[in-house]
């Protein structure tokens, strides 16, 4: 197999197909420290893309209840354990090694999905991607165990409380909001036998060719996030096509001027977690240094952003940011060993950060490029830190300004946010 680099893993690794880039990437940042589970999204996707016959059990976007929930159920869980099987106690990552330059996360010692698959022989032959097809009823409901926490509420010594309180809570769930990640790497697009997936190079979003599918399921077995679908009444595979006509600006309530425009899930998020943009990528598949794009910025430059399951080897562009109450080896199976890191930082984000978080769902546009007007200080608050200490974190009323594509404002969010008061007497009750 040829040898690419991935940055995630911080190392070299094989997959069925030469290194080929887009020139942007889609790429977006989640927060479920604020995901409320209202599934606003999902719908909103569900109602533009998946309403037709044969897609009832089809949802691109879905939110699902960690650590019980899962669409397909137990997805990761299983995966995980394939991998374990495939490399006994060898799936981890080995701190020493840590390239600052390339993340926090030090370097992926274990076999992702593809370097398990050359090492494991199965009846039906040598395999592409180490993967599974989930049985029918496996697909049955969005978000099982909806809500549902785990834990334990007394402590060591039967005592009653502390069940809620930071660093980590001891009774915990959260909400986790997934859609296709638009790999580097596909795990989908490497399991097809018929050349039918491939990667737009203008933004680097994967699709599936419809005519050329045949329904094989290669793609729903080999993408780790199971983010591919069989569609029955067609009899072929479906999977999120990242709004493209959005992305390409073709919306012009959105951007009169066609300036690319996020995705409906995206637009739609109530709890402000989500931020979609482009990033740059150079022919050798690195990021062009950006960091006044917002998604270079809390991926790259402050790391606080990390991929989900990096160990999988697909370099997923999904990115999203610990929730800061969940037991920290949890977190660092699911994001890798960048986790500690981020929650330090999202913890007490310093006034640069704290500007740059502002800008979640400020616009329906794709934010470019960011600045920041200094503005007064107007307090000091005492933070307790993951590691038990207090800071002291200084808040400015600054004010930041997000460009599109033209580099045309399209929005401009203050820290503190602005009181109006209704004047009665212009406005009365007219019911
Ligand atoms: S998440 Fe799955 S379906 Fe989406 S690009 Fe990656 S491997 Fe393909
Ligand atoms: S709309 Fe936003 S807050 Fe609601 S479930 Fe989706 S990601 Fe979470």
């Amino acid at each position: 197999m040829p040898r690419v680099r991935n940055w995630q893993i911080n190392r070299e690794m094989s997959y069925p197909h030469e290194e080929h880039h887009p020139r942007w990437q889609f790429a977006f940042v989640f927060n479920p420290n604020r995901c409320i589970g209202c599934q606003t999204c999902t719908m909103s996707c569900k109602s533009t893309w998946t309403f037709s016959k044969g897609q009832e059990l089809m949802w691109w976007n879905n939110v699902e209840s960690k650590p019980y929930g899962g669409y397909p159920q137990n997805w990761d869980a299983k995966l995980l354990e394939m991998l374990e099987n495939a490399n006994p106690r060898g799936q981890f990552w080995s701190a020493k090694e840590k390239d600052p330059e390339a993340s926090p996360y030090g370097t992926f010692a274990g076999l992702t999905i593809f370097e398990a698959a050359e090492k494991q022989a199965r009846p039906e032959g040598p395999q592409r991607v180490l993967g599974y097809l989930p049985a029918d009823d496996e697909w049955r409901s969005p978000n099982i165990y909806e809500d549902t926490p785990t834990g334990e509420i007394y402590d060591r010594d039967g005592q009653f409380g502390g069940s809620a309180a930071l660093p980590e809570h001891k009774v915990w769930f959260f909400h986790l909001a997934r859609i296709c990640n638009h790999c580097t790497y596909p795990g989908c697009l490497a399991s097809c036998p018929r050349n039918a997936i491939y990667k737009r190079p203008e933004d680097g979003i994967v699709l599936i060719d419809q005519k050329r599918c045949r329904g094989y399921r290669k793609c729903v077995e080999g993408c780790p996030y199971k983010k591919a679908m069989y569609r029955p009444s067609t009899r072929t595979s479906e999977k999120c096509i990242g709004c493209f006509p959005r992305v390409e600006g073709k919306d012009k309530t959105i951007s009169p001027t066609g300036a690319p425009a996020e995705t409906r899930c995206m637009a739609a998020c109530v709890g402000k977690i989500r931020l979609q943009g482009l990033v740059e990528i150079d022919p050798q598949g690195a990021w062009v240094d950006r960091p006044d794009n917002p998604l270079y910025y809390l991926a790259r430059e402050r790391q606080i952003a990390l991929p989900l399951y990096p160990q999988f080897g697909t370099e997923p562009n999904g990115y999203y940011i610990p929730p800061r109450w969940v037991p920290r080896r949890y977190l660092q199976q699911m994001f890798g060993p960048g986790v500690e890191h981020a929650i330090a930082q999202y913890s007490c984000p310093d006034r640069e950060l704290l500007a740059v978080l502002q800008l979640f769902r400020s616009t329906q546009q794709i934010i470019f490029r960011f600045a920041i007007e200094k503005g007064p200080k107007v307090a000091d608050i005492e933070v307790t830190m993951p590691d038990g200490g207090t800071k002291t974190q200084e808040i400015f009323n600054d004010t930041v300004v997000g460009y599109n594509k033209l580099d045309e404002e399209i929005t401009r969010v203050t820290i503190e946010e602005p009181t109006f008061e209704r004047p009665s007497a212009a406005h009365v009750n007219s019911i």
